[in-house]
């Protein structure tokens, strides 16, 4: 077995371990980046498209919100954003109908909620709104706004988790990084250096005050690692999954942390076609959409990358719509071609098709799910999270992200705190 010893090891190299490891690095701080998978970047996995003239983004993709800390980095390597939008089209009566006010009447019942009041699910908020102040349409469009942006499952938000993330602005979608997220990811990774450790899954977790040593596999050999203190960013599904990672268990405080906080299933199938053929369809009505929704469609959203006028189209299913696609045992890729299909009968988008793209984020041991949610009464599950363990363990992440949860930009200003945490 070989063995290392430093003063601070990192676990995962996404975006939280690649910040932590940054200002770690920039504090003279000793440390160590061990990442299961042999790539960095965790759940920003930006592949080329066959030309190798745009990013195909299986996770993030978006720059959300006011995204600092990213476009900060962004600017640091000189790369580009540029905007995301397009208009929006909603499949109705077999007819695509221009919608210019997609959300407004979601954004109007999420207004109502009492964000100091009682807690509950989503489902059961819009339970208790009467029948003519809530139509059943409207109710879908609020459901499928809570499942597509946040990933979640209606029964189980926290209605007041979700008001808050929609007033804070952090959904609103303004940017795509031009060339994807990889080039951030890589930068940080130079930064990391050779203290980065790639293909080392970490098993176990043993601690006690300013010891901890880490039992992990490295390229399938074991090895042993000693610090003082240890910053785990992994993602909360592996954290549910972990029962027995910690030795000793987290304080029960922590877990119930953990466990006030879901992990949001996601399917995103990327379909490359030899033209964006939906821009001639109908004398060039499409030729603006950003996004296209078929609710009756098990994969009921496809989104364009307009302006840029790359040829692929994104299929997206999240939280409770996803859970569906995988129940009803379709393929989804297959799943969001037909949806293509369905929304442009009179093209063959069969014969359109030049390759698909599909990561399972669920059935991704890594991950375990696509990003976070709140649970009902989660209250300040992530805060609690955030909160470091007698000065040794310290935990950062999307999920520990108050005000960015769920984004790449929350990640990493989560992993810049918790190393300013050990840096004092
Ligand atoms: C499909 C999808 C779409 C998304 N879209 C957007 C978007 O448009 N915009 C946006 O801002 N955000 C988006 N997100 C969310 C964003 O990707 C995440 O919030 C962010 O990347 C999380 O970073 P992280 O460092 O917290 O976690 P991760 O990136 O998951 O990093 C954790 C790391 O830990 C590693 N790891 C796991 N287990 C072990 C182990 N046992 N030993 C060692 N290492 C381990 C993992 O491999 C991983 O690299 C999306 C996510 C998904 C999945």
């Amino acid at each position: 077995m070989s063995e290392r010893s430093t003063d601070v090891v990192v676990i995962g190299a996404g975006a939280a371990g690649l910040a932590a490891a940054r200002r770690l690095h920039e504090r003279g701080i000793d440390f160590l980046l061990l990442e299961a998978r042999d790539r960095v970047g965790g759940r920003a996995h930006t592949l080329s498209s066959i030309h190798g003239s745009y990013p195909i983004e299986l996770g993030a993709e978006f720059i959300h919100g006011a995204a600092r800390s990213t476009r900060e980095l962004m600017r640091e390597i000189g790369e580009e954003a540029i905007p995301s939008g397009g208009e929006f089209y909603r499949l109705r009566n077999g007819r695509l109908a221009l919608e210019s006010d997609r959300w407004t009447t979601t954004e109007r019942i999420l207004e109502r909620v009492d964000i100091a009041g009682r807690d509950q699910s989503v489902a059961a908020f819009l339970d208790t709104m009467p029948r003519e102040e809530l139509s059943a349409e409207q109710r879908a469009d609020v459901c499928a706004l809570v499942e597509g942006f946040d990933a979640a499952i209606v029964e189980d938000a926290s209605i007041i988790g979700i008001a808050k993330e929609w007033r804070s602005g952090v959904n609103d979608t303004s940017h795509r990084p031009l060339h994807g997220y990889a080039p951030v990811m890589q930068h940080l990774a130079q930064i990391a250096g050779d203290r980065l450790a790639l293909q080392t899954v970490v098993t176990r977790i043993e601690w006690s005050r300013h010891a901890v040593t880490l039992e992990a596999t490295r390229a399938g050999a074991p090895l042993r690692v000693r610090a003082k203190r240890a910053i785990i960013t992994l993602p909360i599904g592996v954290l549910h999954a972990g029962g027995e990672l910690f030795a000793p268990a987290l304080p029960s405080e922590k877990r119930a942390a953990i466990d006030a906080i879901a992990m949001g299933p996601v399917v995103k199938v990327a379909l490359e076609f030899r033209t964006a053929f939906w821009e001639q369809v109908d004398n060039g009505r499409y030729r603006e959409a950003g996004f296209f929704q078929a609710a009756e469609c098990p994969v009921r959203t496809l989104w364009t990358r307009n302006p840029d006028r790359s040829p692929v189209l994104m299929g997206w299913s999240g939280g409770g719509a996803a859970l569906r696609l995988r129940n009803s045992g379709l393929d989804s890729t297959g799943a969001a071609l037909d949806t293509a299909m369905e929304l442009f009968p009179s093209v063959d988008v069969r014969a359109e098709l030049h390759a698909a793209y599909l990561h399972d984020w669920d059935a991704d041991p890594f991950a375990l799910g696509a990003y976070s949610y709140l649970r009902v009464d989660g209250g300040n599950a992530r805060e609690g999270l955030a909160e470091p363990i007698d000065d040794t363990l310290f935990f950062a992440g999307e999920a520990a992200s108050s005000d960015d949860s769920g984004t790449v930009a929350g990640a990493f200003d989560s992993g810049y705190s918790s190393s300013e945490l050990i840096a004092k």
